[in-house]
């Protein structure tokens, strides 16, 4: 980066194309899902991914009609509003919002208690019967959701939507922003699942907190796009893309992956102990360095965001910063940075024991 920096800042990669670009997109084509010809495209943010991903599913189906889930996050630009399922704070009072954006029910176990084929079927009756395969482009799915409450679906969920969607010409689009670069404990979510979207969005973990997003893709996908069709003043800047080299090359180095797996089994220990004696922990789950607790009045899936809100409150006056998230308020996430020494990762984690016990 600091090279970089020396070297230029800015040229308007679609002026003027320089290394560090095609060096991230090469990078993306070899680690994200699947060994089809892929081709990227980069951009500032993860909203403007998500929206650029629509408009190449849009170009390339000749289909208006966008499938999204319950509990989806997806941004805070106009049409990612619209594919965001919250309201408050997200939507509210910011609308009206894009049009052809229609909401499937997700897979939710701790909630729905469904078989992953059975939630997929429950998903693409909605799709079929509301909006019509022929008329929609692609589903846009987190493959673990992000501020929607780190649910992870029933096995075998993804897996049916990606044959749905093969069936019948509907682009699968992973939005792996949040899930995506070692943080489940391998590089992607889908991963898990050997699933292979048409269309991957990806950013957060790219680039070492510089912003920079990329949409990956089926190469014939990417190129169904007109010339200039695509593109923006900043998207691919070259410093960000320096970032982004230097932060692949440090997940490879350190094998990030493994250590997402490791802060995984720790968290899980630690959690379940939690569980054990708090009720009010209703459900434990993630995968990797991505794990959520959701607080429930006990035996019961009535969510506590009260009893969520004064732990938060609690580890915030020891100096821990947790994030809440869920459409009810009332799960926290956990996603440590990768590089997190365990014995940081334990202090933590005796800070948010501590605040259950003191919010009683
Ligand atoms: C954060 C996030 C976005 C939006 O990314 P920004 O860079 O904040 O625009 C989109 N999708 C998911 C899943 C996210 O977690």
């Amino acid at each position: 980066m600091h090279a970089q920096v020396d070297a230029f800042t800015h040229t308007c990669f679609m002026v003027t194309p320089y290394d560090a670009y095609v060096d991230v997109c090469a990078e993306l084509a070899e680690l994200t899902p699947g060994d089809h010809a892929k081709k990227s495209a980069l951009f500032n943010s993860g909203a403007e991914a998500v929206e650029n991903a629509v408009k190449i599913a849009r170009t390339a189906t000749g289909r208006d009609a966008v499938g999204v889930f319950d509990h989806a996050y997806h941004g805070r630009t106009n049409l990612t509003m619209a594919m965001t399922a919250k309201n408050m704070p997200y939507k509210h009072g910011f609308g009206p919002f894009a049009g052809e954006v229609y909401r499937a029910p997700m897979s939710y176990p701790f909630r729905d208690g469904l078989w992953g084929a059975e939630a997929a079927a429950r998903a693409v009756d909605v799709l079929d019967k509301q909006v019509g395969a022929d008329n929609l482009a692609c589903l846009v799915i987190e493959p673990i959701l992000g501020e929607g409450g780190f649910v992870v679906p029933a096995q075998g969920f993804l897996p049916a939507l990606a044959e749905w969607c093969r069936d019948r010409g509907v682009l699968l689009v992973a939005d792996e922003i949040q899930s995506g670069f070692c943080r489940t404990g391998d590089w992607f979510a889908s991963d898990h699942e050997g699933v292979v979207p048409d269309l991957v969005t990806t950013a957060k973990g790219i680039a070492g907190g510089f912003p920079l997003a990329g949409v990956t893709g089926r190469a014939e996908l990417m190129d169904s796009v007109h010339v200039g069709g695509l593109g923006g003043t900043y998207g691919g800047n070259p410093v960000a893309c320096a970032a982004a080299l230097g932060a692949i090359e440090e997940m490879r180095r350190h094998d990030l992956t493994a250590r997402a797996r490791e802060i995984g089994a720790t968290m899980t220990a630690r959690l379940e102990a939690l569980r054990a004696e708090h009720p009010v922990i209703g459900d434990v789950r993630g995968r990797g360095a991505m794990m959520a607790i959701e607080l429930t009045a006990p035996g019961t899936t009535d969510p506590d965001p009260a009893r969520t809100a004064a732990v938060a409150a609690y580890c915030h006056q020891q100096g821990v910063v947790t994030l809440t998230c869920g459409t009810w308020a009332n799960v926290f996430r956990f996603l440590p940075p990768l590089s997190i020494p365990d014995h940081l990762l334990d202090e933590g984690f005796d800070v948010v024991a501590e605040a259950f016990a003191a919010t009683a």
